[in-house]
């Protein structure tokens, strides 16, 4: 038992660094913006603040337990934890998140437009739009509660003045997501250009819903 704990936590540890450079890598997060974290035991995993992603070790990897309390460490947890253990503790189903400052997103962010069902495949964060949380400083318990709201009924949301951020059942799972609401983000970015958007209604955004229940399974 000792055993499989203290392997299943390298596991985590591994696949946190890997997601965390393959988001780096994919031109989610430019720079060292964005962060990545694993539910493990009480707690969770989490990329430490400030740190370039492609020298990341598995040992970088920061434990905040679930009062908040980081373990002792060389370096701190990401400045976002906070919203990062807020998700964890209000969305039982969160095994993973990935927070990105993505292009297009963080354009949609910046001008404060939420991302309507211009497209079916919004429903693969969960409901008929992807909301975009108000601005608070980064960091701060305010920015935790406008994303837990934000979240409510869906795994994604954009941050105002800041991002995105995904959340699923592994990190595969939420680097995915992200990678979705980037690329519908871009989309949505295009068609603002042309005009004459079209949105989908709530009946069919229900349909598909439904229909994304099984979808591949
Ligand atoms: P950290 O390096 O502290 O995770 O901060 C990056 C970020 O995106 C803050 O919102
Ligand atoms: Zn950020």
């Amino acid at each position: 038992m000792a055993d499989g704990r203290a392997k299943s936590e390298a596991e985590t540890r591994r696949e946190v660094v890997e997601t965390a450079r393959a988001m780096s890598a994919g031109g989610l997060s430019p720079g060292r913006s964005g962060n990545v974290s694993a539910r493990f035991g009480a707690g969770m995993l989490i990329t430490p603040s400030g740190v370039a992603y492609e020298g990341l070790a598995p040992a970088d990897i920061v434990f905040v337990g679930g009062d908040g309390a980081a373990q002792a460490h060389r370096y701190r947890p990401s400045s976002e934890w906070r919203f990062h253990l807020a998700v964890y503790g209000a969305r039982r189903e969160a095994g993973a998140i990935v927070h990105a400052h993505s292009r297009h997103a963080t354009v949609l962010a910046c001008a404060g437009r939420p991302i309507p069902a211009f497209h079916y495949m919004v429903a693969a964060a969960g409901g008929s739009d992807i909301r975009c949380a108000p601005y608070a400083t980064f960091g701060t318990s305010e920015l935790a509660s406008n994303v837990v709201a934000a979240l409510d009924g869906r795994r994604a949301c954009l941050m105002a003045h800041h991002g995105q951020l995904a959340f699923g059942d592994s990190l595969a799972a939420a680097l995915g997501l992200a990678r979705e609401v980037e690329e519908l983000a871009a989309q949505y970015c295009e068609l603002l250009k042309i005009g004459g958007v079209g949105i989908l209604d709530e009946d069919e955004m229900a349909r598909v819903l439904e229909r994304f229940k099984d979808y591949g399974a």
